[in-house]
């Protein structure tokens, strides 16, 4: 691993007298996968609005492969390299595997208008290298998978839905992934599979650095490198799982001990 792909410091987020983050710093190692964990309202998904550019920083900065990002649209941060899932899946349901990974590849098939009527060719053969790379994307996850992306999404289940969606994600080639809450709705053994295929997607893309929202701390103990714990907007521990999982202050958090 070498140097830090993301460097926050201060990052403070207020809604009106609330305080939903507070003065976060966060280094995060290119390559890494980092958990971003912690209680119902702990302030982990406004971590993540405020660094993809849905809400302004209140203080704070944040650096992104050496570039400064606080002031950056949602827009400037995609096409900077960092793209996210959501918590709830959005998808749309009757369009097929294919077209919903297509959403997040606009940056390279937006060709405008005049390539529309005079580079056909051009614009045709964007489109069968995007399917190709969509296709192989699908396999890492599931290669049954990847043998139906022509079918709507409605027909298939939470976990699929889910990988379709990281695939989205991965087709605009980021340098960091945000995964909020990735099993939420699914089954232990539909979480467990999922967080196999985490790992795999992060062994095959070269240097991709990952942050995974959970609040489950059981969950990401297999595939965290370091992990984060936020309570009520502040960060109260920050190491290993291990490191993490035996602080007072966490099991505090947790436990409401
Ligand atoms: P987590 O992801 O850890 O469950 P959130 O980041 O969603 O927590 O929320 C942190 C706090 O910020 C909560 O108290 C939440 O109600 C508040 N909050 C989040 N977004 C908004 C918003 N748009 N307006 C007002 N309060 C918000």
């Amino acid at each position: 691993m070498s140097e830090a792909i993301l460097d926050c410091k201060g990052v403070t987020r207020r809604f009106g007298g609330l305080v939903a983050l507070d003065t976060l710093d966060l280094q995060m190692p290119r390559g890494a996968i980092l958990g971003l964990i912690g209680p119902n309202g702990s302030g982990k998904t406004t971590f993540f609005n405020v660094l993809t550019g849905i809400y302004g920083f209140s203080d704070g900065a944040a650096a992104f492969d050496g570039r400064d990002i606080t002031a950056y649209s949602s827009q400037e941060v995609y096409r900077a390299g960092i793209a996210r899932t959501f918590q709830r899946s959005r998808m749309c349901l009757p369009l097929s595997v294919f077209d919903n990974i297509m959403v997040g590849n606009h940056k390279r098939l937006d060709h405008g208008l005049w390539a529309n009527v005079f580079a056909r060719k051009k614009l045709r053969k964007a489109f069968e290298e995007s399917y190709e790379e969509a296709h192989e994307l699908v396999k890492i996850f599931d290669p049954p998978l990847a043998e139906r992306m022509f079918e709507p999404v409605a027909g298939f289940p939470m976990i699929d839905r889910r990988r379709i969606e990281i695939c989205r994600a991965l087709i605009s080639h980021p340098k960091l992934l945000l995964l909020d809450e990735p099993s939420a709705g699914m089954t232990h053994e539909e979480t467990r599979q999922l967080m196999d295929d985490i790992l795999e997607v992060r062994d095959r893309i070269k240097d991709l650095s990952i942050i995974i929202i959970e609040h489950e701390m059981g969950v990401i103990e297999r595939i965290t490198d370091r992990c984060i714990v936020l309570n009520f907007g502040r960060k109260i521990a920050e190491g290993t799982y291990q490191d993490v999982a035996n602080d007072r202050e966490v099991q505090e958090a947790y436990l409401g001990a």
